[in-house]
């Protein structure tokens, strides 16, 4: 698959869309305006891949709508050469919009399937996370800790912990919180034990699973 003008045409209209939803943060729209989404998703969804939805990708999970990965990059107010936990690697769109945005980004999947087929999707795009791991994120990276922000990209029942002790000082956590629908929300850490947490509407995702390996 290739990108073309036709593709490009319909990621401007995506980006009008998600403006249109109260996408503000200009940075944030250009990371979406460049990044090929379709090439993150199985050829048979070419034609659909610039509608605001969520897809499959594909070991029963799927691809965050765009609107999603918008709010919760824009959440993140990522500067240039922040190091960012993810978690839930998955098709890799929202990592390469993190890295468009100019982050260190460190990412974690759990499913072994996407983790390869992701592996291998990115440097076919140019796309170069400092580290993808095959794990289960409810465990964080220590070994890579601590980090500027953290994106949580499956529905947490609760905040796991080592996530929080991950998070340097005045970092962000941004995390979907729930079982059946999920409350984004986000924590900043204001010092070695508190946290100031903020809430954003309803959002629907797969869940954050631990790890059965
Ligand atoms: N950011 C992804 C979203 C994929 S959906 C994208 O843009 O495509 C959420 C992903 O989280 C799925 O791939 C799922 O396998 C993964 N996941 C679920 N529980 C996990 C866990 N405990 N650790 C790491 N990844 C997990």
């Amino acid at each position: 698959m290739k990108d073309t003008a036709k593709h490009q045409g319909l990621r401007n209209q995506l980006v009008s869309i998600l403006q249109q939803k109260g996408i503000s943060d200009k940075s944030v729209l250009e990371a979406i305006q460049k990044i090929p989404r379709h090439l993150f998703l199985d050829s048979s969804f070419e034609d659909y891949a610039y509608q605001d939805k969520a897809f499959p990708i594909g070991a029963g999970q799927t691809i965050s709508q765009p609107y999603t990965v918008a709010f919760q990059s824009q959440l993140l107010q990522v500067k240039k050469d922040d190091k960012i936990l993810e978690i839930g690697t998955g098709s890799g769109y929202q990592t390469a919009v993190l890295y468009k945005l100019g982050a260190k980004v460190y990412t974690v999947e759990r499913q072994n399937e996407l983790f390869k087929k992701t592996n291998a999707l990115f440097p076919k795009l140019g796309i170069r996370p400092k580290h993808l791991s095959f794990g289960d994120g409810y465990k964080g990276l220590p070994l890579h800790a601590p980090f500027d922000s953290i994106i949580v990209t499956a529905g947490a029942p609760f905040i796991p912990k080592p996530l929080m002790a991950q998070l340097k000082i005045g970092g962000r956590l941004v995390i979907p919180l729930g079982e059946n629908v999920q409350i984004m929300t986000l924590l900043i850490r204001k010092n070695e034990t508190q946290f100031e947490k903020h809430e954003f509407g309803e959002f629907r995702f797969v869940p954050l699973l631990e790890d059965k390996n």
